[in-house]
């Protein structure tokens, strides 16, 4: 059993980063950002996303994520975009890009530029799932996303569950070592991400 130590609240998308590399976290942790090229057109499509999905919803009612879950019941699917989600039992905060909840269940959606489900962008959904499952508490199966921002193609779909749970919670266990000083953050082992990094010219570890 999973016991939330004393710590610092973090933001979902750390923990795509600490997938990827945790060095690249502690930059970020201290404050340094880089943007790039490809970073900032990835920000433009997903503002594109967000007008054309306002534009296709602006005649449509309003409804908050509670009133959600009662229609789910009644066979009624709603929609919404850029939902802020927290979770204090697990000190997360975020933002989904979609989520859609029906009487099948929820389905939280993260688009992301590249064709390939890269594992941190799997961790970053199954923790928008945990955020949303203890803020709500819904009576529905949680599925996970991920869409080409571009070609709006789904290419990874999985179905949250327990065994994942306490995975991510593994995975929260360690994040709060590194937060709290009581781990040393390691550096990635697969040469391509540095390949990749944007921290490549400061990182000592880069080859
Ligand atoms: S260069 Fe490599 S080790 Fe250094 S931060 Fe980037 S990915 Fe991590």
């Amino acid at each position: 059993m999973f016991q939330t130590p004393a710590g610092p609240w973090f933001s979902i998308s750390e923990f795509n980063i600490q997938a990827y590399c945790e060095v690249q976290l502690k930059y970020r942790w201290a404050g340094i950002k880089i943007t790039t090229p490809a970073m900032t057109m990835g920000t433009q499509t997903h503002e594109q996303i967000e007008q054309q999905f306002a534009e296709d919803t602006r005649e449509l009612e309003e409804v908050t994520i509670e009133e959600a879950l009662e229609l789910a019941k009644q066979g009624i699917t709603t929609v919404a975009r850029e939902l802020h989600i927290s979770s204090n039992t697990f000190r997360l905060n975020g933002i989904i890009d979609q989520i859609e909840i029906g009487p099948n269940g929820i389905i939280i959606l993260d688009d992301k530029p590249s064709d390939q489900p890269y594992f941190g962008s799997k961790v970053q959904l199954f923790m928008y799932a945990i955020a949303f499952k203890d803020h709500y508490k819904p009576d529905l199966d949680i599925h996970v996303k991920i869409r080409q921002s571009k070609t709006q193609k789904i290419v990874w779909e999985d179905t949250f569950n327990e065994k994942i749970h306490e995975e991510m919670m593994e995975r929260l266990q360690r994040m709060n070592e590194l937060a709290l000083g009581k781990r040393e953050f390691e550096p990635t082992q697969y040469e391509v991400k540095c390949r990749n990094c944007t921290y490549r010219e400061m990182c000592k570890k880069n080859v």
